[in-house]
């Protein structure tokens, strides 16, 4: 923890849980709102599966997003854990970020979530997300159609881009407002609270999510094996080094291991090749990774195993 601490009197810092359903862009939000990738985000709903906190720190708060997996009709114990998770932040944080699909009236589900959150005392914020996707002569009939389902006039309602970053200042700016006076509750210069072995095996799943199709992805699990400085020795008296990364692919069957692996290796190259990429820019040096492709049937409803890849029971 860093010593060093806000030297104005009303500065103000909080937590700010980031609830709604799959896929409405709660985690590309996040990445938009700290301006840096901690989160993994695809066109595959329930890419999300760890509680992930991004930590923004402005000249006047600190707010500390908790990006959750979102809610859903859980469909095994994965998907309980999930849920579970998420409904747990509500009770833990300072604010709420309720995000919707702006790009689509209400849905079904939509006033469940909004009367879970009614029953709590603390500040919602709606965000219609995807706003760039609505059409000029239907943004005023979406906003109300919104307005109606929330029902109360305390909850102010922001439209947002968390592609373009149109609305997200101004949403930043309130949010603050509402934050409890307080000093940093992470040093000013970190974006994650995560450890770097999560954030490289995340990344490896987002590129699984992103190259392959159906069954496989939410059937995959990433375990990082090893992370390693090993010397570049280009030439003579060089001493930089590069970051080795070892990990293990989880599968739960001989067909998805098949998918994964592609033929004569080039599914299993293209994921491991645009991941390393992407670990390149985290870390910020070059990396060489090494993927390995492991059947363990039915990991998903194992209680060991998924405490073992850090998704927590309670
Ligand atoms: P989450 O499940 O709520 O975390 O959703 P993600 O952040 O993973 O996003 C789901 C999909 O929506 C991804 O393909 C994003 O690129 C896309 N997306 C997110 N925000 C926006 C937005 O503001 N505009 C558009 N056009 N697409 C978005
Ligand atoms: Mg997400």
């Amino acid at each position: 923890m860093s010593s060093f601490q806000p030297t104005r009197e009303d500065y103000r810092s909080g937590f700010v849980a980031l609830i709604g359903r799959p896929n409405v862009g709660k985690s590309t939000l996040v990445n938009k709102f700290i301006g840096e990738k901690v989160a993994i985000t695809s066109p595959v709903a329930q890419t999300t599966r760890n509680r992930l906190r991004g930590i923004l720190t402005t000249p006047k708060a600190q707010l500390v997003f908790v990006d959750t997996p979102g809610i859903h009709k859980p469909h095994h114990l994965l998907g309980e854990r999930l849920v579970a998770s998420s409904k747990k932040v509500i009770g833990e944080v300072d604010a709420i970020l309720l995000v919707f699909e702006g790009c689509e009236s209400p849905g079904r589900g939509d006033s469940f979530i909004v009367n879970l959150l009614k029953a709590q005392s603390i500040p919602v914020f709606i965000v219609l997300n995807k706003w760039d996707l609505v059409q000029k002569n239907d943004q005023k009939e979406r906003v109300k159609e919104y307005k109606t389902l929330v029902g109360s006039d305390d909850w102010l309602i922001f439209c947002c881009s968390a592609i373009s970053g149109d609305g997200c200042d101004g949403l930043i700016e309130n949010i603050s407002t509402f934050l409890p006076v307080g000093p940093y509750l992470y040093p000013p210069e970190i974006t994650s609270d995560q450890p770097e072995e999560i954030l490289l095996s995340e990344l490896i799943r987002e590129q699984v999510l992103l190259n392959t199709r159906e069954e496989v992805p939410h059937s995959v699990a990433v375990k990082i094996d090893r992370i390693e400085q090993i010397p570049l020795k280009k030439k003579k008296g060089d001493f930089s080094k590069r970051t080795a990364v070892l990990a293990t692919v989880l599968v739960e069957r001989k067909s998805q291991k098949g998918i994964l692996i592609g033929k004569g290796g080039t599914m299993l190259r293209t994921i491991g090749k645009e991941a390393r990429l992407q670990m390149q820019k985290l870390i910020n040096g070059p990396v060489y990774l090494e993927l390995f492709v492991k059947i363990v049937p039915d990991w998903r409803s194992k209680p060991g195993r998924l405490s073992e890849l850090g998704y927590e029971g309670k």
